[in-house]
């Protein structure tokens, strides 16, 4: 079965793909792009909330199951900012990075918790609510980037734990941890309860 995955990105998709065939081999379930005019105004003001909106404009568009993430980093001496904000905080990757590392200039390292959070809500065919899960990923800000996987703010992110920070880690071993897996695990467990196979 195919469900939209209510994303423009093509990695994206693949991704999420690749966490469902590991974690969830026996699952016939496909995540799939939107067909063309998947276009939402992201204008809610929580990650929930932004994450039914984009569910919601791909069910219109496809009538059929769809999902969506919506993610981002919250840094608690920074009142939770970047936030819903992280894709747009400044112009290039880079230059977020350096403004979240500006802003925490005089912070010291124990002050420096944050966690990358993804909010994901799945709609039925019938285009209800079908399911709904936040996944976090706790962890704190370095003071200066490291390493080149991942993307965003992978490499200013240290998770819980770790000595590396999130860009130092292999694909396999963020998929482990990360804000998105949590959650996505969480929608194949409800999905597996389903019976589709
Ligand atoms: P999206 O909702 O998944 O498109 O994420 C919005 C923004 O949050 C991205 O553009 C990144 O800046 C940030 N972000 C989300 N997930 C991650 C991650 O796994 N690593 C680093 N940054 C992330």
């Amino acid at each position: 079965m195919n469900i939209v995955l209510a994303s423009s990105n093509k990695h994206k998709v693949q991704e999420i793909n690749e966490i469902v065939k590991k974690f969830s081999p026996h699952l016939s379930v496909e995540f799939v792009l939107p067909p063309e005019g998947f276009d939402p105004i992201e204008n809610g003001s929580t990650f929930e909330e932004n994450s039914y909106i984009k569910a919601l404009a791909a069910w219109k568009i496809s009538h059929t199951w769809s999902l969506a993430d919506d993610s981002g980093l919250c840094i608690d001496a920074l009142n939770g900012n970047p936030g819903i904000y992280s894709a747009r905080y400044a112009q290039t990757p880079a230059l977020r990075i350096q403004r979240v590392l500006n802003e925490l200039d005089n912070v010291p390292t124990e002050k420096r918790n944050a966690h990358f959070t993804c909010a994901m809500t799945l709609i039925n065919p019938s285009g209800e609510v079908e399911f709904k899960y936040q996944g976090k990923c706790a962890g704190s800000i370095i003071n200066e980037a490291k390493g080149v996987n991942g993307f965003g703010y992978d490499p200013i992110f240290l998770p819980k734990g770790y000595s590396k920070t999130m860009a130092e880690l292999t694909e396999d071993e963020k998929n482990k941890i990360s804000h998105r897996s949590v959650a996505l695990r969480e929608v194949l467990r409800y999905l597996n309860t389903l019976n589709f196979n």
